[in-house]
């Protein structure tokens, strides 16, 4: 554990994960030796190793540096690290930044702030959950800090809502720093299973679900095949028919790569509809972020126009809190994409 307030920058947190490093090594190759190998030049052009994202670039402040979006990385100023261990899976940290409240990093990547958290949380739920009628059964996987279950729990119509978190220290972390979030394991419809998603949805019996959220952390580490095609045939068989389909889907800034081969995959195996939206989250990568929402066969699902519209004025379910982002006029509007992302991720015209 790191010393009250003691910004670590040498050598005592974890290096990053094998994976990591041979992205980084294939990305020096291509560059030539390029300094895309994920360390930091200070002052007299020194290389320093940058580790988990707290840079010694710039002491009291946490930088995300990844091989996920190389050349740039967002900052955070640090107060106070309350939090430093290494899981079975990643390495897990909690600190207290200056302007965004208690910020939750798994391998040097900001997975919430107490600040914006709202923002994905809310639309990651609401853009599928409004579009069914009367939801049931409910899936999430990873979502470890409850944030997507405190959602889920607004709707009354749901009577079981299952979350495969692989993390148990990810559950018991948010649990004790951000207790707003985790709210969400109090719900008596909850059931906690830790264990990896893909496994889970592959024994989960055939049209379990009316709906899945893969709340996933990037496609580098325990996640990686969260983004893989047997995954999303896997959930297409645990929905019922024309159930839905919302998971995590990067930036259109920074990841269009990963984008058209999700799109691509998802077109193969959902034969409902296949929609990408997406959002501002100030302190994710490039400050946006996407989502798939897909249905399988069966009743048509129109994601742009809700048939289960969610507000203040009707709030479904025991909801502890009004909602901070989500409304309609954003539920619509997420559908409307720019036009070099239009072009790669809607329907070829034949
Ligand atoms: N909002 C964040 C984002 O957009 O990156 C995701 C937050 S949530 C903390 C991500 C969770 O996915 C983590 O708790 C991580 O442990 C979990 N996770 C990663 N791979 C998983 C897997 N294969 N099965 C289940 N959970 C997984």
């Amino acid at each position: 554990m790191a010393e009250e307030g003691i910004i670590i920058s040498g050598s005592e947190l974890p290096i990053k994960r094998p994976r990591e490093e041979e992205l980084e090594e294939t990305m020096a190759e291509n560059n030539n030796g390029g300094n895309d190998n994920g360390v930091s030049l200070v002052n007299n052009g020194e290389e320093e190793q940058q580790v988990n994202g707290l840079s010694a670039v710039i002491p009291g402040w946490f930088s995300e540096i990844s091989p996920m979006w190389p050349g740039e990385a967002h900052s955070l100023k640090v107060e106070k690290i309350l939090f430093q261990e290494k899981s079975k899976y990643q390495n897990v940290m909690v600190f207290q930044s200056a302007t965004y409240g208690k910020v939750l990093v798994l391998d040097g990547v900001i997975q919430l702030t107490e600040r914006d958290e709202c923002a994905y949380q809310e639309m990651i739920t609401h853009l599928p959950l409004s579009s069914i009628p009367n939801p049931k059964k409910v899936l999430v996987i990873g979502g470890g800090d409850g944030g997507v279950l405190r959602e889920v729990a607004r709707y009354s119509s749901v009577d079981q809502i299952d979350i495969c978190e692989i993390d148990e220290m990810v559950v018991t972390v948010s649990k004790e720093f951000f207790p707003e979030v985790a709210v969400g394991y109090d719900d008596p419809r909850v059931n906690l299973h830790i264990g990896d998603g893909v496994a889970f949805l592959k024994a989960a019996p055939e049209g379990t679900y009316d709906a899945v959220i893969v709340d996933s952390s990037d496609p580098i580490g325990p996640a990686q095949e969260l983004f893989e095609k047997p995954f999303f045939e896997s959930v297409a068989k645990a929905l019922r028919p024309g159930g839905v389909v919302c998971t995590q889907a990067e930036s259109i800034w920074l990841h269009m790569h990963i984008i058209e081969d999700i799109v691509s995959n998802c077109r193969q195996i959902f034969k409902g509809s296949v929609n990408y939206a997406w959002t501002t989250v100030p302190t994710y990568p490039s400050g946006v972020i996407g989502f798939m929402l897909c249905s399988t066969s069966g009743p048509a699902v129109d994601f742009k126009n809700p048939v289960n519209p969610i507000d203040d004025a009707k709030d479904h379910g025991n909801a502890k809190r009004p909602l901070k982002f989500y409304n309609s006029e954003i539920h619509s509007a997420a559908f409307c994409l720019p036009s070099f992302a239009k072009r790669v991720i809607e329907p070829k015209a034949n």
